[in-house]
């Protein structure tokens, strides 16, 4: 079981930050080696209600490079529950990649579907699910449920963030990021940084998850996603290296290093006002840079 006490702040500062603006980083990525950042979060309270409910199985959703199949696979092995994967792609090979063989290692069982089938057993909400799932959690993709946001509006808590004026995070599903607004304080503004191109709809899904008291103002930011989803620009590659090489705190191409992106030009935009002090939030994911060849990064 994960152990908040691994989870560090860590102060940071960077040649594009000037001196009137401070930093740190919260990071999550140092949860578990296998059971990525935020993923943990949006599990854990998922895990607890399939306990809860009798279940013995969990069900959940992914593409063949996902962190949260890898995290739930994990988690699920740990907490002694069958896991099934619903891989997106038929064509996809169980052993193409180093996150379905971790999922595999952990005794998910995988199963690739079309691009169709995915998307009308995601909405099949159980009831069409086939018979060995009867007695089976779903868990949305990405952990995208209330039980997820209720997760991630831990995350604040796991240190003292009270000093930080705003707090950033990358944002795919958006789960983690409405769990963050809805523990956020007055005081604070929550800014979310986008990895998909055309958002259409995830502010919408954000907001369907968040608290009607929540305080903290918020922003999801949309033009910071580097040409799409899983894409990346080879300035974002010398960021990251910049950034490990200022802080040494490793980022992952998909999220994290998108959120160093966005940070830096935010700075540059002068977007944080004198003063500000800026939490940012490592959602780990750090397995996913296998797939790069190596020696890519300089972490
Ligand atoms: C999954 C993931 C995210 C996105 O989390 P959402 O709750 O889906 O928005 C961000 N960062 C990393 C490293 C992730 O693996």
């Amino acid at each position: 079981m994960p152990d908040y006490s691994n989870i560090t702040l860590d102060a940071i500062r960077t040649a594009a930050m000037p001196a009137g603006i401070s930093a740190a980083m919260l990071r999550l990525d140092l949860l578990d080696p296998e059971i990525s950042g935020n993923k943990w979060f949006k599990l854990k309270y998922n895990l607890a209600a399939a306990r809860a409910a009798g279940k013995d199985t969990i069900v959940t959703f992914g593409g063949a490079y996902s962190n949260h199949i890898a995290a739930t696979a994990a988690a699920c092995r740990d907490a002694g529950l069958r896991a099934i994967g619903i891989i997106r792609g038929q064509e996809i090979q169980a052993d193409s990649n180093a996150t379905l063989r971790a999922a595999a290692a952990n005794g998910m069982e995988l199963r690739f579907v079309t691009r169709e089938d995915y998307k009308s057993l995601q909405h099949a909400s159980g009831a069409r699910m086939e018979e060995g799932w009867k007695n089976a959690w779903i868990v949305p993709e990405g952990g995208h449920n209330s039980e997820g946001a209720s997760g991630a509006g831990e995350i604040l808590h796991a240190q003292p963030t009270f000093p930080y004026t705003h707090i950033l995070c990358a944002v795919g599903t958006g789960t983690t990021l409405a769990g963050l607004i809805n523990s956020a304080l007055p005081h604070q503004q929550v800014l979310g940084i986008s990895v998909l191109k055309g958002a259409a709809g995830l502010k919408d899904d954000i907001a369907a998850l968040l608290q009607p008291g929540h305080t903290a103002r918020w922003e999801l930011l949309t033009d910071h996603h580097g040409g799409g989803y899983g894409k990346f620009a080879p300035a974002q590659l010398a960021a990251m290296n910049e950034f490990y090489e200022e802080t040494r705190i490793p980022t992952d191409i998909i999220y994290t290093g998108k959120l160093i992106m966005a940070f830096n030009t935010l700075l540059k935009r002068n977007y944080f006002p004198e003063g500000s002090n800026v939490l940012l939030i490592h959602t780990g994911g750090l397995q996913g840079n296998s797939s790069l060849p190596p020696g890519t990064l300089a972490f």
